[in-house]
């Protein structure tokens, strides 16, 4: 599935193209999103715009970044890690204002060194996932701010929580957290996130957003968590999904339109 990023001589235009084609591109999908935002009462600013940069290497990354984008999506930890340390060393200046975003499936065993570069995880799929990170954190007496990534099409190939899962999983963490003497450290849970699948149009996209809310909703209800991030919406539906409630937006191939081949 995660066809290998490409780099600079890998692109459909040349690297000055590209660079102004990135920074419309990013102008533009701000304007959209601010647009959608405040349709729905909220501030213009309010939605978050994750940048998935999965599709290209760190110097194509870097474009996007000089375009203004400082919230950056990655779906292999393998690849938020390489690329978190590229910026370090060859972008100094603002390396330090990056927020990496962990979107894809994460395994336990990449828990540990994926901590170390303070990402927001929204693809915490199960419960000892959600574990691993809890202790790992307060091994290093961090913490660490999660979302739970929910299957909201009830179809099986599809990523994510199945919705059942929920209500016992949060009552779990909650009476683990309150119960243990680990201060403000360990997994933090400030929402949930979802995916309506590649390909879904946004008529069918937007009533699982709305269930997603809705969830939200449900476990704000049962536990005393406030739960204000709703990360759903992509390139193809964020629309939708911010006419639901979407707080972060994760929109890669709309950024590199006339630069990917
Ligand atoms: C690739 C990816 C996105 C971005 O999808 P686009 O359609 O390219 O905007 C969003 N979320 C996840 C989890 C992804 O893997």
């Amino acid at each position: 599935m995660a066809a290998d990023p490409i780099d600079a001589t890998q692109i459909a235009c040349s690297p000055d193209d590209a660079r102004r084609r990135i920074k419309e591109n990013w102008i533009r999908v701000c304007d959209e999103v601010a647009q959608a935002a405040t349709q729905t009462g909220r501030g213009a600013t309010d939605v978050r715009v994750v940048g998935v940069s999965k599709y290209v290497d760190a110097e194509v990354t870097g474009w996007l970044v000089k375009a203004g984008c400082r919230d950056l999506g990655e779906n292999r930890p393998q690849v938020l890690m390489q690329k978190a340390d590229w910026f370090s060393a060859n972008e100094p200046d603002v390396a330090g204002e990056i927020r990496w975003h962990q979107i894809g499936h994460l395994q336990r065993n990449k828990v540990r060194r994926l901590l170390a570069f303070k990402p927001l995880i929204h693809s915490v799929d199960s419960e000892r996932v959600l574990d691993e990170i809890h202790n790992e954190a307060i091994s290093q007496s961090i913490s660490v701010d999660v979302l739970m990534e929910v299957n909201v099409s009830d179809e099986a190939a599809k990523t994510g929580l199945p919705v059942v899962e929920l209500p016992g999983l949060f009552e779990r963490h909650c009476s683990r957290v309150a119960s243990a003497d680990s201060g403000e450290f360990g997994a933090r849970v400030i929402g949930l996130m979802a995916m309506a699948g590649w390909g879904t149009d946004p008529q069918q996209a937007r009533p699982q957003f709305a269930r997603l809310r809705d969830l939200r909703d449900q476990m704000r209800q049962q536990t005393n968590l406030a739960l204000p991030e709703l990360s759903m919406g992509m390139s193809g539906d964020y629309a939708a999904a911010i006419a639901e409630g979407a707080t972060m937006v994760r929109i890669g191939s709309s950024l590199f339109s006339g630069v990917l081949k």
